[in-house]
């Protein structure tokens, strides 16, 4: 009972009158009888296979053929109660079998008349019933279609007469399933085809089996893909022959009887669902029919054997229905609730799917009960379908009889969709597989076994000639060997004879000759003598032998002593090579140090020289750094390439590296590296870095120790920078620099060396804490010593240094530091002072005016002022100097000093 799609199109619904097409007459026509037109192609019978069909298992694989369901009409006879009952009255029912019309009587004038595909009445024997209303549909079965043969009656109309009498006693009586079961049988072998049967009770929504009834409440299982039903759980027993399956009939129907005496019931109340499973192969037949098509196009056997049977797998199912008053009469005959309910759902099920699927409804309602799931194959499915619709005469159940017509009239309006049951039996060919293959493993073993003992007996026959030819070639070499031997024998013998002869011949030769010249004795005389010289060369040769031996000794012991030699010479030569390498390195890095110091020092004399135009009148000139920079920013852009180049060098190389260059062997080295080392103390923020490196005191050792000008005037270049930071000038005083610088200056005959010198006294001069020591170090006396050039810039620095002191002493005096008399004055200055108070050069002359003004605000110096003409001298400047703060410093000086003013009274001199 599909839905929809593939139902009726066969005959619209035929009103009373209507008379169905000629084509759907009863006897259920072979699929392929007569196709009409609106039907998909029929399939031959085994026809070919669609290779889609095929490739999914099915071997039929059609959409089917229309096929209506074919409904027959049979009309019981009158029983013993009814001819008695009804007798007088008429049959509610008249059959026209020639007609195919029955006409139902509502009284006495009328009637309505109906259509049906047979007409069976009270005289139709049971084999003319079986043969119109089942035959064609087990041919079908047989044929590979599903088939089913339904009754649809009122209880006690002849369901069970028609469908299930066994017909024991009369042969003639046998029902539908008997003769159904003789017809398969007969046309099925046991070799190729199967038959099994189940046997089934509907009742109350419960599927009991009537083979085995413990096995209750049987579920029916739906194919998801396909729709089929099927009950795995019911009995399935195969018939081989018309007895057993007689038998198999009687169980069920006592199991039927039993059954329904324990449920309180009777047959008429339940459903009877007897199922004839047929299975067949078409063996032979397809090969023919359904080849599978070999690449080549031909079929090989191989390709054969690989083919997988077809099988045909059909069922005929014979339902005989549970009475069909009890639709009407279920509320009104006392049933149970659940009884009524439970036989109304399957028949009314029935009725509504029937219903629908007659109206071509979208809808059927299949699964509203096991009834209609059951049959969902038997009506709007691919079964061959007919229904017997048995009715009774009586007038008095004309009710039912009417309504059981119309459900008939409703049945033949379903239209089905017949379709073979074919499919490729995988399994057998899988065993027929199985089979093939063991042969082939068998027929594969029994071919290695044969061919194993080919090769052993062929080996064998080898071996056996391979000993023969042996055996023979030994046999002739043997035979060769002697007789090479019985040659080389005669021929020895044949030479012994020919030396004998010649040896004979000989000394009767030699007898001959001596006879006839010389005696014997001296023959044998010459024989002793040739014998000792024999013995003579062979003591020689001996010796000469030992000697080559020792020889060769002594050579192999030379060539070992050799073989260490060379080994010890390629070793040193390596290490030769290495050195020469670093050496080179070396070379290398020095030239890289001296082209940098060359062009730094290149620069630092640029520079130097650039300064000494631009800033002559300066105290410290000549070399750039000597002047920090802070002091002198104007120099700063003119510098700034070497400076630059030589903070540079600084981060490259290292302070110490450099320090370390000043002790270098190479006198250029240490010139630059101390032009370089100058140049960074130039610089106020490099200087307690050099301090700190000992750089001062490599600086002073330079003074010390350098024979070369160039060197001290450099060096004490840097000092002289360094020592313009009280802590340095201590240092310089503490490392003994004083003396240094002092030695310096008495050697050195270049002013600029002399400028650097006295700049450096000069900065230390201005240190207080370091006055006495200077002075005892004869640091003022240098001082004095270097004015002897006459250079300016020498005297500049003198004249610094002097009123650098000078003015750290009157300090120490105002505060009570110093008593006595000046340093200055005692080392031996103030005449020079006094001779250049009023010197041409201003940087001079400032010096001194500002030393003589220091030294004449102690009244301790005052004798000396006047006794050296320092008086004068300051007279003149409070006076004449053109620095007003001097002139004025000078003016208070004279003024404070007692001395001085009663020297100046003295002298008459007006102040
Ligand atoms: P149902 O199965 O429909 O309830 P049954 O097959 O049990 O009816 O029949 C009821 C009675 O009528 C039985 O005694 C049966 O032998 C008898 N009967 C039914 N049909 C015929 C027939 N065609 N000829 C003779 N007797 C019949
Ligand atoms: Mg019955």
């Amino acid at each position: 009972m599909a839905s929809g799609s593939y139902r009726n199109g066969g005959p619209k619904p035929t009103s009373k009158l209507d008379r169905l097409p000629p084509s759907t007459a009863y006897s259920t026509p072979k699929p392929s009888a007569k196709p009409r037109p609106s039907a998909a192609p029929v399939p031959r019978r085994g026809g070919s296979v669609a290779p889609a069909a095929a490739s999914a298992g099915k071997a039929g694989g059609d959409a089917g053929v229309p096929g209506r369901v074919r409904v027959a009409v049979r009309l019981r006879p009158r029983n013993a109660e009814e001819t008695i009952a009804d007798a007088d009255f008429a049959d509610c029912v008249e059959l026209q079998p020639e007609l195919k019309r029955l006409k139902l009587r509502k009284n006495n004038w009328e009637s309505e008349t109906y259509e049906f595909d047979e007409l069976l009445t009270e005289f139709a024997s049971q084999k003319r019933v079986y043969e119109v209303v089942a035959k064609p549909v087990v041919e079908s079965v047989l044929e590979g279609y599903n088939g089913t043969v339904m009754a649809y009656g009122q209880t006690g109309t002849g369901k069970t007469y028609t469908l299930g009498r066994l017909g024991e006693e009369d042969t003639a009586a046998r029902g539908i399933m008997v003769r159904a079961m003789e017809d398969i049988l007969a046309d099925t072998s046991p070799e190729t085809d199967s038959v099994s049967v189940s046997y089934l009770q509907l009742y109350m929504e419960s599927i009991q089996d009537l083979l085995v009834p413990a096995n209750d409440n049987i579920a029916i299982i739906e194919d998801p893909k396909t729709g089929d039903v099927s009950l795995p759980g019911a009995t399935s027993v195969e018939i081989r022959d018309q007895k057993s399956f007689m038998e198999l009939l009687r169980l069920g129907e006592a199991h039927r009887f039993a059954a329904n005496t324990k449920l309180n019931t009777e047959s008429s109340r339940s459903h009877a669902i007897l199922t004839v499973h047929v299975k067949r192969s078409l063996k032979g037949k397809h090969d023919a029919d359904h080849g599978f098509p070999s690449e080549n196009g031909t079929s090989s056997t191989l390709v054969k054997s690989f083919r997988p049977p077809i099988v045909r797998k059909s069922k005929l199912v014979v339902v005989d229905l549970a009475g069909s008053e009890r639709i009407d009469k279920s509320g009104s005959e006392g049933h149970t609730l659940e009884e009524a309910k439970s036989i109304n759902l399957s028949l009314s099920a029935l009725g509504k799917c029937i219903n629908a699927l007659a109206e071509n409804s979208p809808h059927v309602p299949v699964r509203d009960s096991k009834l209609t799931r059951l049959l969902r194959d038997s009506f709007g499915g691919s079964a061959r379908t007919s229904l017997v619709v048995t009715i009774g005469p009586s007038p008095r159940h004309r009710g039912e009889t009417a309504s059981t017509i119309m459900f008939g009239q409703r049945a033949m309006k379903v239209e089905n969709m017949v379709k073979l049951k074919e499919e490729f039996d995988y399994k057998s060919l899988c065993r027929r597989l199985d089979i093939e293959l063991d042969k082939l493993m068998a027929e594969n073993e029994r071919q290695r076994k044969g061919f194993e003992d080919e090769i052993e007996r062929i080996r064998t026959e080898a071996d056996s000639r391979v000993a023969e030819v042996e055996k023979g070639y030994n046999y002739t070499l043997e035979n060769e060997r002697l007789k090479y031997q019985q040659d080389n024998m005669d021929s020895i013998k044949k030479l012994e004879e020919k030396w004998m002869a010649n040896v004979n011949r000989a000394r009767v030769e030699h007898q001959s000759a001596c006879l006839e010249k010389a005696p014997t004795t001296s023959s044998s005389a010459d024989i002793v003598e040739v014998r000792q010289l024999l013995q003579n060369e062979k003591l020689l040769r001996q010796s000469t032998e030992e000697v080559v031996v020792n020889l060769k000794r002594e050579i192999s012991h030379w060539k070992r002593l050799e073989a260490a030699g060379s080994s010890e010479i390629v070793k040193l030569r390596k290490m030769l090579d290495s050195e020469a390498n670093q050496k080179h390195k070396l070379e290398e890095e020095i030239a890289i140090l001296r082209s940098q110091l060359l062009q730094l020092s290149f620069q630092a004399d640029e520079t130097s020289r650039s300064l000494d135009r631009g800033e002559s009148g300066k105290a410290l000139t000549g070399f750039d750094s000597l002047v920090p920079q802070a002091r002198h920013p104007q120099l700063r852009d003119s510098a700034n390439g070497p400076k630059a180049s030589i903070a540079k060098l600084f981060e490259q190389v290292g302070l110490q590296k450099i320090l370390s260059l000043l002790e270098s062997e190479d006198h250029d080295v240490r010139v630059h590296a101390v032009k370089v080392v100058a140049n960074l103390a130039a610089e106020e923020a490099n200087q307690d870095k050099i301090v700190e490196a000992g750089g001062l005191t490599s600086l002073l050792m330079l003074l010390r120790n350098s024979e070369d000008e160039t060197i001290r005037r450099v060096a004490a270049g840097a000092i002289a920078n360094l020592a313009m930071n009280e802590t340095n000038q201590e240092l310089i005083m503490a490392q003994g620099g004083i003396v240094l610088l002092s030695m310096t200056a008495a050697d050195a005959e270049d002013p600029q060396t002399l400028r650097m010198v006295a700049g450096a006294i000069a900065n230390l001069c201005g240190n207080e804490k370091l006055q006495t020591k200077l002075s005892v170090e004869g640091g003022i006396k240098a001082l004095l010593g270097m004015v002897r050039c006459g250079h300016p810039d020498v005297l500049a620095q003198v004249a610094r240094g002097i009123a650098n002191f000078a003015k750290c002493e009157s300090r120490a005096s105002t505060q009570g530091n110093k008593v006595g008399v000046s340093l200055l004055i005692e080392d031996g200055a103030l005449p020079w002072i006094v001779k250049n108070g009023n010197h041409d050069a201003s940087p001079i002359r400032r010096h001194i005016e500002l030393a003589l003004c220091h030294l004449a605000q102690h009244e301790v110096n005052a004798k000396d002022m006047i006794s050296e003409g320092g008086l004068w001298e300051l007279v003149r400047i409070s006076r004449d100097c053109s620095r007003e703060d001097i002139r004025m410093l000078a003016h208070r000086t004279l003024i404070s000093s007692a001395t001085l003013q009663t020297e100046l009274r003295r002298l008459h001199i007006e102040f």
